[in-house]
């Protein structure tokens, strides 16, 4: 059967001619269609001034069209992605919600082959579109989240440290140190709770016969430990080095030293704190291989299952299948030898550059092209605003009436309104071209680091979208990758050779199609 795809044209301006007219789209996205043996079901025509880019009818037509299954549409081609989008966050938003739909958004004229490097970089910006939100923030006004981000905590320490200065001043900038008399209490508290052998109040019991009691918690505060004390500390995670906000909702990687590994951490929590309460989310927490993982003779995915050993409690992945039950990993183990997995998927330095190339060559000639389009906006705007100057002193001069003059200003103000709208746009799209830069330098370069940032929720995207949730395990306990998505797979190639086949910048090599 053949692929059903449906064509997307659009101009920004009605009078547009020559290369971009609506027509040649179309003419040049047929003819690519008919190339690959396509099926064009439909045609969708965006007309009209769309520089604001909400309204666009026709584009919400075409993915109401998509997302209909019985319409088992495969592809939307589009003429290019600048036609497509110009603004990275609602394309990639599209392409996403296409992607759960299963159509894949194609460019006639960029990427032709759809080759292993644009569709990596795709795969990467769909599972990270959020992260790539992440990195950018807002810019933030106020210093103390500021600080926040930069991994300093600015609210009272919690117990087991303390400011290392007495005043104030000395300690801006540093993070909290550890509390030598408490510290030692705490880890050892969490080692126990670790375990899954004590409840809160035994936890309790034993830090006071460590002499919890007898240490300053605050300046003037001792006091002894409780069930209370014991759950306020199992469940901040900034005691392993995260630090979070209620205030702000957010998370920030802390500067200060943790006093235990993130994995006791979880076990504690886990054992003491969500017995019942939230206990699927902290069991996803501490097995993010759970669902792509799978038994290597009958193909299932495996089950998790803590048992309880001699020495506290130990955490499987392992295969519960009737007639099967011949896998289990420790989940320790399993967790290395995916860090091993990703840590020899690593492009090298000549493929970042290339992936960068060929993905922002269209943007950054926009983005040079938007300079002095800015330029002219802003002076369009001025020019704008001194009108309305103008008419206020012709209606004080009795030029205008004051239905008139008023007239007159509201149709000004819109259409300031729209320019600035354009304008942010187009400022927009310069700034993300730069956070998808350095994200692709910092993290594309490192999966496993970037493995460890993510969240549970982009974990499960990056295992779908990599692996296809396939990650096997055998009997003797080895991970093995099946299946690694075809970009991905191209990427731990080109980044194993190296020195020989060096593709020259910006030069899409035949091989890669
Ligand atoms: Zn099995």
């Amino acid at each position: 059967m053949k692929n059903k795809i449906i064509i997307y044209t659009r101009v920004s301006d009605p009078s547009q001619v020559d290369n971009n007219s609506l027509e040649t789209q179309e003419k040049v996205c047929r003819q690519f269609a008919k190339a690959k043996d396509f099926e064009v079901d439909r045609v969708f025509r965006e007309e009209g001034w769309s520089a604001k880019n909400t309204d666009r009818p026709e584009l919400r037509k075409a993915l109401a069209h998509c997302c209909v299954k019985s319409n088992k549409i495969t592809h939307l081609l589009v003429y290019n992605f600048k036609r497509f989008s110009r603004n990275t966050h609602e394309g990639l938003a599209v392409i996403s919600l296409l992607s759960k739909n299963d159509v894949e958004v194609i460019s006639a004229t960029e990427f032709s082959e759809m080759n292993s490097i644009g569709r990596a970089m795709r795969t990467v910006f769909m599972a990270f579109g959020q992260m790539e939100n992440e990195m950018k923030g807002e810019v933030v006004k106020d210093n103390m989240q500021s600080a926040f981000r930069k991994g300093l905590w600015v609210f009272k320490c919690p117990v087991g440290y303390k400011r290392k200065h007495r005043s104030k001043q000395e300690n801006k900038g540093q993070p909290p140190v550890i509390d030598s008399n408490l510290a030692p209490i705490i880890t050892k508290m969490f080692r126990n709770a670790s375990t899954g052998i004590y409840n809160k109040s035994q936890l309790a019991k034993m830090m006071n016969l460590d002499g919890f009691g007898d240490h300053y918690i605050s300046k003037r505060k001792k006091t002894r430990a409780t069930h209370k004390v014991v759950h306020n500390i199992l469940t901040k995670t900034f005691y392993y080095g995260e630090m979070y906000s209620s205030t702000w909702d957010e998370y920030s990687t802390g500067l200060h030293e943790p006093l235990i590994d993130e994995l006791t951490w979880k076990k504690a929590y886990h054992a003491v704190v969500s017995k019942k309460k939230n206990y699927s989310f902290q069991d996803k927490e501490l097995y993010p291989l759970k669902g792509a993982i799978r038994c290597f003779h009958c193909e299932h995915p495996m089950t998790t299952s803590p048992s309880r050993g001699k020495s506290g409690i130990v955490y499987y992945y392992e295969c519960r299948k009737k007639n099967c039950k011949k896998v289990r990993i420790n989940i320790n183990k399993a967790h290395d030898q995916f860090d091993s997995i990703l840590a020899n998927i690593k492009p090298s330095d000549d493929v970042i550059d290339l992936f960068q190339n060929m993905v922002f060559s269209e943007w950054d000639k926009v983005v040079a092209e938007s300079g002095d389009e800015i330029e002219k906006m802003e002076e369009a705007i001025y020019a704008l605003k001194s009108e309305i100057k103008s008419i206020r002193k012709a209606k004080d001069d009795g030029l205008y009436t004051l239905v008139q003059a008023k007239e007159e200003v509201v149709k000004i103000q819109r259409e300031i309104v729209s320019l600035e709208i354009e304008l942010s746009d187009k400022k927009v799209e310069k700034y993300d071209t730069e956070i998808v830069r350095e994200f692709t330098n910092r993290f594309l370069k490192n999966l496993s680091l970037l493995w460890e940032k993510m969240g549970l929720s982009k974990k499960q995207a990056f295992l779908k979208q990599i692996f296809y949730n396939d990650l096997r395990c055998t009997t003797n306990g080895e991970i093995r990758t099946p299946k690694l998505s075809p970009s991905f797979e191209l990427i731990q190639a080109l980044g194993e050779a190296k020195g020989e086949n060096v593709t020259p910048r910006g030069i899409e090599p035949r091989l890669l199609g």
